[in-house]
């Protein structure tokens, strides 16, 4: 049977690239919690917050009510919307972000540009870019891929 992450045989998992941020935060939110589990989060943008750090068009909005669209985990009761607009959105992620101490999981302006799945070290080694162009490579036992199926659309 294999180790679980709080298991004494396991001394680091590293996890999870590109959780960028909106289903990300919660599971960072929760993953932080686990004393064995090394956990780095690579997103591409400046910022987080996925979506609504991104789309910043006039009228930009949620099209479902506010009051669903937030985690149970942190409720927000101050919306000023029925549909909230993307900056007040945005501003919940970051709040968020910023309260639970979130953020120190996240290196900012890294892209993941492969990830690959080693079976002799059953390890998965992920390939990243930062900003400048300069390339490295990242280890973990656990990979997470958040980068949104709306984020790159074809
Ligand atoms: C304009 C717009 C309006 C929307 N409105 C609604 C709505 O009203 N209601 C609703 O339920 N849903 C809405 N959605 C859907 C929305 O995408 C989801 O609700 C939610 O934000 C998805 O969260 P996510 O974390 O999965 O993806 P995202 O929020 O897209 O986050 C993905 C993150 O991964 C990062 N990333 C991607 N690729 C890489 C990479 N290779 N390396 C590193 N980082 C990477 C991105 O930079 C981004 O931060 C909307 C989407 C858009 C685009």
């Amino acid at each position: 049977m294999s180790p679980s992450v709080d298991d004494p045989r396991m001394n680091s998992a590293a996890t999870a690239e590109t959780l960028g941020w909106t289903r990300g935060l919660c599971f960072v939110k929760f993953a932080g919690n686990l004393s064995k589990l090394d956990l780095q989060v690579y997103e591409k943008n400046d910022d987080i917050a996925g979506t609504w750090w991104e789309n910043v068009y006039p009228g930009c909005a949620c099209d479902i009510p506010a009051h669903i669209y937030q985690f149970m985990w942190a409720l927000n009761p101050f919306w000023s919307h029925y549909y909230a607009d993307g900056k007040e959105i945005l501003q919940y992620f970051q709040d968020v972000a910023d309260k639970y101490g979130l953020r120190k999981y996240v290196k900012v302006r890294h892209t993941v540009v492969d990830a690959k799945w080693d079976s002799a070290t059953a390890k998965w080694t992920v390939e990243l870019q930062q900003a400048d162009g300069t390339k490295f490579t990242d280890t973990c036992d656990f990979l997470v891929n958040g980068c949104g199926l709306l984020n790159n659309w074809k």
